[in-house]
């Protein structure tokens, strides 16, 4: 039996086992199967993470993480958890292969999603002019013209705040109204950069090496055009990565894992939560990976709390974990 296994290799996971390995709690990371190294992984310059002046791609930077976290002696395994038990003083986490381990304490880094458009192309143009995250991007979109995908407070809070940075920016939304609060609205409106493409969905974004337009299909009577541009920011939502817990923790209105206060801890004691997984309004990698110390420092606190019979069961972690180990 493990003291502690994080469950997600975002910033959040990463930094999180940083801390508890360097306070000797030997980790188990799971990292997940296809998508280890979380959102980052699909962009290409960071520009925002302290301690990079020139820039650092993301995937380079979850790589930095991961060696990190692991030099300190966390485990990483390349697997999805697809069930936890979190009742109890020992938590049981199950993996796709079958293996089943335990520890005394579980931290959720599981992200959040962001929502796509299921285009072609879309992925291949993440981070090459497709973006979901205006305060990541827009910058590299200075004197440029873009669009802004979704009709609600996020696309117009993404649509303003890249006014400063492109010339024109487009919002296309599906339907002739918007669900936006009349306030962002108004403000939307009243900006004179933004122009609203009414009644249209993107049916296909166009480019070779980067964005070069998108074909616009008109709700109303179907008809297809082209609309030229460089950057296309998608903000019709995201989804946390909650369904492992459902029915186990609480969650928050907007579908995060609820925490007390500024705290990681969940309603369930030993059961912790970082990153994007319990943020609707940051989710940035500086505030996940602040999110993972939070989680580690509160998880070795807990731990530091039990009894010592309990505890000794966690000693050796190595053994105990190839006794539960099954296969599916
Ligand atoms: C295209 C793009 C560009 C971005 N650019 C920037 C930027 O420039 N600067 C910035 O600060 N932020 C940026 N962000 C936001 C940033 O990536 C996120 O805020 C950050 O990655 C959140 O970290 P996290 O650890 O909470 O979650 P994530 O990075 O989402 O990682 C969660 C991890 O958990 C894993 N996981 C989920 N469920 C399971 C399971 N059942 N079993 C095992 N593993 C599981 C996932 O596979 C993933 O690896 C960008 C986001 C996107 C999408």
């Amino acid at each position: 039996m493990r003291q502690i296994i994080i469950i997600g290799s975002g910033p959040a996971g990463y930094t999180a086992a940083v801390y508890a390995a360097r306070a000797n709690l030997n980790p188990l990371l799971i990292a997940s199967s296809v998508e280890a190294g979380g959102e980052l992984m699909n962009t290409t310059e960071v520009e925002n993470f302290p301690g990079f002046p020139d820039g650092i791609l993301g995937p380079d930077l979850m790589f930095k993480m991961q060696a990190q976290a692991e030099k300190f002696g966390t485990e990483v395994v390349l697997d999805d958890v697809v069930s936890v038990d979190l009742s109890g003083d020992v938590k049981t986490v199950t993996l796709g292969s079958g293996a089943v381990h335990q520890a005394l304490a579980v931290i959720f880094a599981t992200g959040s999603a962001y929502r796509k458009l299921g285009l072609d192309d879309e992925e291949r143009l993440s981070g090459h002019g497709v973006s979901w995250c205006a305060t990541c991007d827009g910058f590299f979109f200075r004197e440029r013209t873009i669009a802004v995908v979704g009709g609600g407070d996020s696309a117009m809070e993404e649509a303003n705040f890249l006014t400063r940075f492109a010339d024109k920016v487009y919002v296309i939304h599906r339907k002739d109204s918007l669900r936006a609060s009349k306030i962002m609205q108004d403000r939307a409106f009243a900006n004179e950069k933004i122009e609203f493409v009414w009644n249209s969905e993107v049916v296909a974004i166009n480019g070779d090496q980067t964005v070069k337009s998108v074909t616009l299909r008109d709700t109303v009577n179907g008809e297809k055009s082209d609309l030229e541009l460089q950057g296309l920011f998608i903000a019709i939502g995201n989804d946390p990565r909650v369904h492992l817990v459902h029915g186990q923790l609480d969650l928050t209105p907007e579908g995060t894992i609820a925490v007390a206060g500024r705290s990681s801890k969940t309603k369930v004691a030993g059961v912790f939560a970082a990153g994007d997984v319990i943020d609707p309004t940051y989710r940035q990698a500086v505030t996940a990976a602040a999110s993972g110390t939070v989680a580690a420092l509160d998880a070795e606190h807990y731990l530091a709390t039990l009894p010592k019979d309990l505890l000794a069961l966690a000693v050796p972690a190595e053994a105990s974990d190839l006794e539960l180990t099954t296969t599916a």
